[in-house]
């Protein structure tokens, strides 16, 4: 039957973490820590979970196709800017694509980077342009613009999964001041970085941030994303769309949440703390990060071994290997709670032994 489906979906997919579940059964374990997915080891916030559960009484209904409630929370919280929402970032990301690109167009990308905007732009018929980051994994303006040339959109992941690393407003600066194509900026774990992009949407039409509620604000099963946009692209990322996209809950949630600033102080304080100690004690090299996570390099061990090792302790990781542009010694570690930041410090002891 495999003949019947599209090539693009025959031969890669979206690579998810390990269930929890399962490495706890299959290795006799009593506590895992998850550690793969850079999720907030915190519940929700209270907030969340009132305005979610009182959304739900009204289930029958279809929600408000503007998504209201949630638009004045987004401009409430960081000022009058349009909006766009999506079923996650990834959501948002796909329906950019849908919006600005044709088949055969290009798509410009820095690897190693997120692997989803490879994947949605081939789904979608276009050609993708990777551009290698340079030295420390910093992103190099030159051929970033030069490849923005031929591009029809671009996306640049700030702080950078799988590496952390940030790239400062004044160089994405100095990309917007040179590119005709449209910049997608992924901020999604820009609440832990001391950057703040937004205010470059009063200078370049071409810009769109894309935000997320799944990493800084503990609603990743919900799966509720933004973007942040230029006013003329707004319209027709509606029609693009599909109608209804972000469901009720999900939608007052996530305003519940944008209203408990204490519940994301603490994740901040908590991530910088705990970042450092896993950086310090780790006993690999660690690369310097601004988000929830941190890409470790196990070299002489390739990155599944180490996984594998490491998730027979009871710690799950992300290996790197899936990531284009990478060596393949990496691994990524998500900072947790204070129980899951020891014992992974412990695993990693332990790990050549
Ligand atoms: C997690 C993540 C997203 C998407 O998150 P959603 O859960 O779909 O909102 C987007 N970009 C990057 C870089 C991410 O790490």
């Amino acid at each position: 039957m495999k003949r019947w489906v599209r090539g693009c979906y025959q031969s890669e997919g979206y690579s998810f973490a390990k269930s929890a579940a399962e490495v706890r059964k299959k290795h006799g374990l009593d506590r895992i820590a998850r550690l793969a997915s850079n999720e907030n080891p915190d519940p929700p916030s209270e907030a969340a979970l009132k305005s979610g559960t009182d959304a739900l009484i009204h289930a029958n209904r279809y929600p408000d196709e503007r998504q209201a409630f949630l638009h004045e929370a987004l401009v409430a919280a960081h000022g009058d800017y349009p909006f766009v929402t999506g079923v996650g970032m990834d959501g948002v990301i796909e329906t950019t694509i849908r919006t600005l690109v044709e088949p055969g167009e290009l798509v410009a990308i820095s690897t190693p980077t997120f692997s989803f905007y490879r994947l949605s732009a081939i789904a979608q018929g276009a050609g993708v342009v990777e551009v290698p980051r340079g030295p420390g994994f910093a992103v190099e303006p030159v051929s970033f613009i030069e490849a923005c040339e031929e591009a029809k959109l671009a996306f640049l992941c700030t702080p950078n999964n799988p590496t952390g690393n940030a790239t400062s407003p004044a160089v994405i600066r100095e990309i917007l001041g040179q590119i005709e194509c449209v910049l997608f900026l992924d901020n999604a774990y820009v609440e832990f970085s001391a950057f703040d992009y937004l205010p470059l949407l009063k200078e370049y039409d071409n810009l769109i941030i894309g935000r997320t509620f799944s990493k800084a604000y503990s609603l990743a099963g919900l799966r509720v994303g933004y973007a942040v946009v230029p006013e003329w692209f707004r319209p027709y990322y509606l029609r693009a769309a599909t109608p209804h996209t972000l469901n009720a809950v999900s939608a007052a949630a996530a305003v519940g949440a944008l209203s408990d600033l204490p519940h994301l102080e603490r994740a901040r304080t908590r991530v910088q703390r705990l970042r450092k100690e896993l950086t310090c004690r780790l006993g690999y090299p660690v690369m310097p990060s601004d988000a929830n996570f941190v890409m470790v390099d196990v070299a002489p061990l390739a990155s599944d071994e180490a996984v594998d090792r490491l998730s027979r302790m009871g710690v799950l990781v992300r290996s790197c290997r899936s990531f284009r542009g990478l060596e393949d010694h990496y691994v990524r570690v998500s900072i947790g709670a204070d129980w899951e930041n020891e014992m992974c410090i412990d695993a990693f002891g332990r790990l050549n032994s």
